[in-house]
């Protein structure tokens, strides 16, 4: 029996690894790069039930022109010449009616408590590995009286999801940050969040599945795909064909070239990302968003990872140190007494987060093809819902019922 063959070494490709294995699935894994460096090492860490708005909702689109303005902001899109930048934003833009927002919401519900789940089962299965799932839940801070509201709307939105969701004073928002002061006129508290670290969590389970046999093919870029008899049978590489008996694009941003390569039609956009780390002094406690920067403050006892700015960039990975500093800047607006050095460029880590154009990850069969499944465009929370993503197409793979309704991940809605 050949084998199956899972592109993409990120999380979403591990995990669906994971549970292929578990199910007595013969696996392989490949990818053009040697699997030390992906988006899925250096993110923030974060597994949040909490973030059920996608990333296009309304407001957004207001939001972005005017952070288009600012080379530092959260949010970019640098204007050029490129039809596939143009429909995804097309998409991206019908995509953020209240009408579409309301219809993903509950997708992202499910797709995220299943997966914080599944992270609870995980961790209780693999006591002995270093991956630590804290759960402090997470703070989303803030300083004007604009993002308060909105912060305050979403907490109420987030309990009709069955969601804790706590408002606090500046004072309450201090006490479980003690060691240091937080500029902010307070906070929502989402206790059901948690976060690990994401190397970690990697390392680990890129060990673990090479112990139980699931071979890894690095330096190994996927060109092209060979049919016979209505079959996808085998992958070109420049190593030379490799063959399968199914296949798994899990490539994250660049899923659609592969897709492309299938002909179908899969919108997808990096939204580049950086993060770096410092030493924890004074000790922040929790995981926190400073929300008008959109940073996510990650700590990890001595060290604290900050991590932010999207920047719809395809596949541009180059580093644009303006961003890196509007992230760092923010460290000094948010916590005055926290001691900060701006990071040499070889220490800052930067990510493509695959983005589709209405946030929801495309789970499932390839349009046009028996033997193919996809597991891609999970933007900003691929980290929260890979054991998800790799739960479910493992049913699919089985032709079990999946757990969870997946017809809004549907990987031809837009093919
Ligand atoms: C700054 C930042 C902070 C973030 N914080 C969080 C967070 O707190 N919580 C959260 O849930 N998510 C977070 N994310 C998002 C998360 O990191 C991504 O959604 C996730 O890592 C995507 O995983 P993936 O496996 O789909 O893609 P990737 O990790 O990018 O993996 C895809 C792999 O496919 C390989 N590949 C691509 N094309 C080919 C080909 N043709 N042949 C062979 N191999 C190929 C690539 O080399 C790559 O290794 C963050 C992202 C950023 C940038």
């Amino acid at each position: 029996m050949k084998p199956t063959l899972i592109i993409g070494g990120g999380i979403v490709g591990l995990f669906t690894a994971y549970y292929l294995q578990k199910t007595g699935v013969e696996v392989a894994i490949l990818d053009r790069t040697d699997l030390k460096d992906n988006c899925s090492t250096g993110n923030a860490g974060m597994i949040t039930p909490s973030h059920i708005i996608p990333l296009a909702a309304p407001g957004m689109i207001s939001k972005g022109i005017a952070w288009m303005f600012s080379s530092k902001s959260p949010f970019y899109i640098h204007p050029r010449l490129d039809f596939k930048l143009a429909q995804w934003c097309l998409l991206f833009f019908k995509a953020s009616s209240a009408t579409q927002v309301s219809k993903s919401m509950p997708y992202l519900n499910h797709l995220t408590l299943f997966s914080k789940a599944l992270y609870q089962e995980f961790e209780a299965e693999h006591p002995d590995s270093a991956v630590h799932l804290s759960k402090k839940g997470l703070m989303m801070v803030y300083q004007t009286e604009a993002v308060e509201k909105e912060e305050i709307e979403l907490a109420h939105l987030a309990k009709k999801y069955q969601l804790e969701a706590e408002v606090l004073s500046t004072q309450e928002m201090q006490a479980l940050e003690p060691n240091l002061e937080v500029k902010a006129r307070g906070a929502v508290y989402f206790p059901g969040d948690a976060h690990l670290d994401p190397g970690v969590l990697y390392a680990y389970l890129k060990n673990y599945l090479q112990a139980k046999g699931v071979t890894f093919y690095s330096d190994t870029q996927v060109n092209g795909f060979v049919s016979s008899e209505g079959k996808i049978s085998a992958v070109l590489t420049e190593q030379g064909t490799i063959e399968g008996s199914h296949f798994v694009l899990c490539g994250g941003a660049w899923t659609a070239e592969l897709a492309k390569k299938l002909n179908f039609s899969l919108p997808l956009m990096g939204g580049k990302g950086y993060s770096f780390v410092q030493p924890n002094r004074p000790a922040i406690q929790l995981p926190t968003i400073l929300t008008e920067r959109k940073v996510a403050v990650s700590p990890y006892g001595d060290f604290v990872r900050f991590g932010g700015t999207l920047e719809v960039a395809g596949t541009n990975e180059r580093i644009n140190l303006n961003r890196v500093r509007g992230i760092f800047e923010s460290i000094r607006q948010y916590y005055p007494d926290f001691q900060a050095t701006f990071p040499e460029e070889d220490q800052i880590w930067k990510g493509l987060r695959p983005c589709s154009p209405d946030g929801l990850p495309y789970i499932g069969a390839a349009p046009g093809h028996q033997n193919v499944w996809v597991g891609a465009g999970h933007a900003m929370l691929g980290l929260t819902m890979a054991p998800a993503t790799g739960r479910l197409l493992a049913e699919l793979y089985h032709q079990k019922n999946t757990s969870l309704d997946i017809q809004g991940f549907e990987v031809g809605r837009y093919a």
